[in-house]
């Protein structure tokens, strides 16, 4: 189907200011009381009892129906808040996830009991999950899975292995893709099924798979005749096709997806100080605007999204873009601060927020859909393919 991209002119209202402050704020402290260092940590780090203070303010499922622990809120107002928590690094992969796309994926799809026990326990930041989609063999395929869920009694078993499972070692629940009947005929995307998977249960071994700076953030997760119960099935069985689609929307459509270097343009605008040469200020000028541009485009996508709209063309226009940026970051920020003083101590925790940040610059553009496979998305929605 041919699609125009359209993005609505949509701006942040006021009210959000208030809530800004709040947070800002509230991170201000937590810096200040040492709970988590800004220049440190790819995607913010793991800290349940952080996770807990944040939902205590009332700032996880904050557009979720109060029944279920949430607030009501706006998505621009959701922006906001992960707005401020990406920009100052803070610690949220104990319930960011959640709060992204398995709370509202459990909404749709989960039974009434689940989700009156799990969301509720997801906004008070005590409940982590994790992601099982790719697996060895299919990754930007998701539809070649291979992980079995077959019937046994009134539930299934499971086997199989996923692997770049994000956080699993933290994770209470994992959302996950298991083949419960083979390919059909005429629709190879058929036969997979989406599953509420308590990680506590026997059978689940986590083993660690190290990032190449020594992060461990995410890992393989090895299923051994794992029974869940039949309750635990979300959505229509073999039919997960259709809903794993619509997760990846939520995934890709939010500030998080240009600001994981975002700490390096401010270490660069501190290094050059207040008054860079030319080619400094031109620099600095040219990455402002994009991100500036970026952030209009993200800011609209959750726009369309408060008005109940699909944006999934624009909001894969958003990741492909903001994370080519966010990757690059390191190389330019590098390239324009090669002329500065050398002898400054700003140089020197510059230098370590580069290293750092080019450690984990290729990464950006496969997490969340890579952009070969994202251009194909486009390129279908605009009717090239
Ligand atoms: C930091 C990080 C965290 C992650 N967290 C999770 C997680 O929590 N849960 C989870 O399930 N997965 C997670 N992933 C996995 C991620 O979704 C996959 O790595 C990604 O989908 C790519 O799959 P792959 O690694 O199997 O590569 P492949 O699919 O084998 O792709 C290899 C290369 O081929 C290209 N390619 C593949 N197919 C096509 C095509 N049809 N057309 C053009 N080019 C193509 C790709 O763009 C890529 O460059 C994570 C990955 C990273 C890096």
């Amino acid at each position: 189907m041919v699609q125009n991209i359209h993005f609505d002119p949509v701006r942040l209202p006021r009210e959000t200011q208030t809530l800004r402050e709040e947070v800002r704020e509230f991170l201000a402290e937590e810096i200040a009381a040492g709970t988590f260092n800004p220049q440190r940590e790819s995607g913010g780090g793991f800290d349940r009892e952080f996770s807990q203070k944040v939902g205590a303010k009332g700032w996880i499922g904050l557009t979720w129906p109060k029944k279920y622990g949430g607030h009501e809120r706006s998505f621009l107002e959701r922006y906001v808040v992960t707005e401020e928590f990406r920009v100052a690094n803070a610690p949220t992969r104990g319930h960011f996830v959640a709060d992204r796309q398995s709370g509202p994926v459990l909404m749709k799809y989960a039974n009434e009991e689940i989700c009156m026990d799990v969301l509720p326990r997801i906004c008070s930041g005590t409940c982590c999950f994790c992601i099982g989609m790719s697996e060895p063999g299919s990754g930007s395929d998701l539809f070649a899975a291979k992980t079995k869920a077959e019937k046994s009694g009134d539930g299934w078993r499971i086997n199989g292995t996923k692997v770049w499972t994000s956080s699993a070692h933290y994770a209470d629940y994992m959302i996950g893709l298991f083949r419960t009947s083979p390919p059909a005929q005429d629709n190879r995307r058929h036969g997979l099924t989406q599953f509420l998977v308590d990680m506590t249960l026997p059978g689940i071994t986590v083993n660690p798979v190290l990032q190449m700076n020594g992060d461990h953030e995410f890992n393989e997760v090895v299923f051994e005749d794992v029974s869940i119960p039949g309750t635990f099935v979300l959505g229509e069985v073999d039919m997960a096709w259709k809903q794993a689609t619509s997760e990846l929307a939520y995934e890709r459509s939010g500030p998080e997806r240009f600001l994981e270097t975002f700490y390096v343009l401010v270490g660069l605008v501190r290094l050059l100080g207040e008054n860079p040469d030319l080619r400094g200020a031109e620099g600095i000028g040219r990455l402002v605007a994009q991100l500036h541009t970026l952030r209009r485009m993200s800011v609209s996508v959750n726009g369309m999204l408060q008005a109940g709209k699909e944006p999934v063309l624009e909001g894969s226009i958003v990741k492909d873009l903001g994370t080519l940026w966010e990757q690059a970051l390191p190389a330019k920020a590098r390239d324009l601060a090669a002329f500065s003083d050398p002898q400054t101590a700003n140089r020197i925790s510059f230098e370590e927020l580069l290293e750092y940040a080019t450690m984990i610059a290729p990464k950006l553009t496969i997490q969340g859909g890579s952009t070969e496979i994202l251009r194909g998305i486009i390129a279908r929605g605009l009717g090239l393919r």
